[in-house]
């Protein structure tokens, strides 16, 4: 079947599980679109032009996976772009509470689009953006837990 996933998030920024999820979906979908959100209200670290281009650096190798930044409303978006799934990762229950309540409104304001899980492998199922930053401000390695890439960013973000 040929069907098109978006995988929205802020990704401020992408982690290893983030790209885990995005390598497992690769491999399912024809073709998988990683939405960076805007996220205004969670005042991102990096600006959208920068997590855009991290995301970009690290999936480079895979041929099926397109990158583009929204602030529309989700289901708008992944009309836009022809994409009839909405892929989110699952890390432990505690993810579990708002992500079922964010699918059972999506699928309120748009009955046709599906809300689909996949879970990281468990050595990514501790990692968080936020948790990320933080370590990283404090000056703490995070380089196990994030792509060289972004390591390097935010090296340079907290020097
Ligand atoms: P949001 O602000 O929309 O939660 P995030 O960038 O934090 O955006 O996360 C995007 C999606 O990726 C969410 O579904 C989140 O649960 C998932 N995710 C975040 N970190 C991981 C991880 N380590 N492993 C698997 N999924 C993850």
């Amino acid at each position: 079947m040929n069907i098109t996933a978006i995988y929205p998030g802020t990704f401020d920024p992408i982690t290893d599980g983030h790209l885990d999820i995005i390598i497992r979906a690769s491999k399912l979908f024809q073709k998988v679109i990683v939405a960076v959100a805007v996220n205004q209200e969670k005042a991102p670290l990096f600006s959208l032009e920068e997590r855009v281009l991290m995301v970009e650096e690290v999936t480079a190798s895979l041929s099926n996976i397109s990158i583009i930044g929204f602030s529309n409303l989700l289901v708008d978006c992944a009309k836009e772009h022809d994409a009839s799934v909405v892929l989110r990762g699952l890390r432990a229950v505690s993810d579990f509470e708002y992500e079922f309540q964010l699918a059972g409104m999506n699928r309120r304001l748009s009955p046709e689009l599906e809300t689909m899980f996949l879970t990281p492998a468990e050595q990514y199922e501790f990692i968080s953006s936020s948790m990320i930053r933080e370590i990283a401000k404090l000056k703490g390695d995070v380089s196990s837990f994030v792509p060289k890439c972004v390591d390097d960013r935010l090296i340079k973000k907290f020097t």
